[in-house]
């Protein structure tokens, strides 16, 4: 007998047959005595249409209403999943965000968690009912509704789980688990048996959308046993831990690729100390995440700047710098779209030098460009092309061996 957070994502809800096996797998959980809390996504592609109904009424929809509807996509399923349950004979209740007591920072769009006031939950848990969570969303401490970024179901998960100190989180989806890469597009992906919370952290930031990177920072914080597996085949998922031992020895763990990536490039920058916080700041307070950043100075003592974003911050960023062009010493900037981001990920790195130099032969050898590059202990990130993206994430899938259970540089 324990607590368990269940979190069913969109395809895992996307019709009535669907709804009904979650439904099925929520009651197998509850019959072998387990107090269950689930987390539900919204149905099917819902959250896309709804954004798209709004692009179509505005060039740039209000963020606080943005909110307002895609925190809408959830609400239907935690309804009809609670109304299945009761229609089988299981007490069920279900709760928005704001019921359930998700509170959040006040940033629309992409709001973290600070706290969940979990009394309600524990109350209906006493009573026997299962609880039903709408993902993605959360209140602020003024009551404005908030949703948490694409993909953050995942994060409601975790964070219940932590904050309800649950037995264990699963993460039902439509792959059999995480992948050596997204098996979409790399048909030769392998499931991985488990993965460190390191890594996993790793490979959700840098485009792994198979879990949200805030629900791995929150299951790493917090020690949340975590699995991600199948919805609909019953089969072993992987486990998420914190020392994987089975294959502690493979360098490379996985591949990961996020397009829609944005370079800017800022030109005549003064020299000093000062400019380049500034420059970042400015851009942390309008909340515009900042990936890899390149300085270099020129030989007339200017300062060159390059740093990458997601193109959704195209336009907030290049209003920012416009309008702050003179106070920060901009001589101009530019921007350069349609690129991605292709990476490789792995805690045996951190000992074995070689691996880097090995990423770069083997883009250069299939004539894929370089523009930027980031290096951290546990990974290596290019940016190329946006073309080029799949055919990079391949290729280096391929190099590193990653569809072979053992494997070397
Ligand atoms: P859900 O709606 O259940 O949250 P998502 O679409 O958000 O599902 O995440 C599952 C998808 O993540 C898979 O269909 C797969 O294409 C993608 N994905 C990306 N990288 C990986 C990976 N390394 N392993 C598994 N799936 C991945
Ligand atoms: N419905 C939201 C989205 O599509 C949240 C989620 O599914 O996790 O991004
Ligand atoms: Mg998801």
């Amino acid at each position: 007998m324990g607590i368990i957070v269940q979190k069913f994502g969109g395809t895992s809800v996307g019709n009535v047959e669907r709804i009904k096996n979650t439904v099925n797998r929520i009651i197998e959980e509850k019959e072998k005595g387990n107090d269950v809390v689930v987390v539900v996504s919204a149905m099917g592609k819902t959250t896309d249409q709804l954004v798209s109904l709004a692009n179509e009424l505005s060039s740039y929809p209000a963020k606080r209403e943005m909110d307002m509807l895609l925190s809408t996509g959830e609400q239907v399923t935690i309804s009809l999943v609670a109304m299945a349950l009761i229609d089988r004979g299981y007490d069920a209740v279900s709760y928005t965000g704001w019921q359930a007591g998700i509170v959040t920072e006040a940033v629309h769009g992409n709001a973290r968690i600070l706290e969940i006031r979990t009394d309600k939950i524990k109350s209906h848990l006493e009573k026997g009912q299962i609880v039903i969570v709408a993902g993605f969303q959360g209140v602020t401490e003024e009551g404005e509704i908030t949703t948490l970024g694409r993909g953050g179901s995942d994060t409601t998960s975790v964070a219940l789980a932590a904050a309800l100190h649950a037995d264990r989180c699963i993460i039902f989806t439509d792959v059999t688990g995480v992948f050596t890469s997204d098996p979409r597009y790399i048909p030769n992906a392998r499931k991985l048996q488990a993965i460190s919370y390191d890594e996993m952290l790793e490979l959700a930031n840098l485009g792994a959308g198979v879990l949200h990177a805030r629900a791995v920072e929150f299951a790493k914080n917090f020690s949340v046993p975590l699995e991600v597996c199948s919805s609909l085949e019953k089969v072993e998922g992987t486990f998420i831990e914190e020392e994987v031992a089975v294959e502690k020895n493979l360098i490379v763990r996985g591949v990961a690729f996020e397009d829609a990536i944005t370079r800017v490039t800022i030109f005549g920058l003064e020299n000093g100390f000062r400019n380049l916080s500034d420059i970042f700041t400015i851009l942390a307070d309008h909340h515009i995440d900042v990936d890899i950043i390149i300085q270099n100075q020129t030989a007339d003592n200017k300062t060159y700047l390059s740093f990458s974003i997601k193109d959704k911050d195209l336009k907030d960023t290049a209003d920012i710098l416009e309008f702050n062009k003179a106070r920060l010493g901009i001589d101009h900037f530019e921007t350069e779209t349609g690129l991605a981001k292709v990476s490789i990920i792995g805690s045996g790195m951190v000992s074995n030098p070689g691996v880097a130099a090995k990423m770069f032969q083997v883009l250069a050898d299939n004539g894929i460009a370089i523009k930027m590059i980031s290096t951290s202990e546990i990974k290596v990130s290019t940016v190329v092309d946006e073309k080029e993206m799949i055919r990079a994430a391949q290729c280096l899938h391929n190099a590193f061996e990653l569809d072979a259970v053992e494997q070397n540089i």
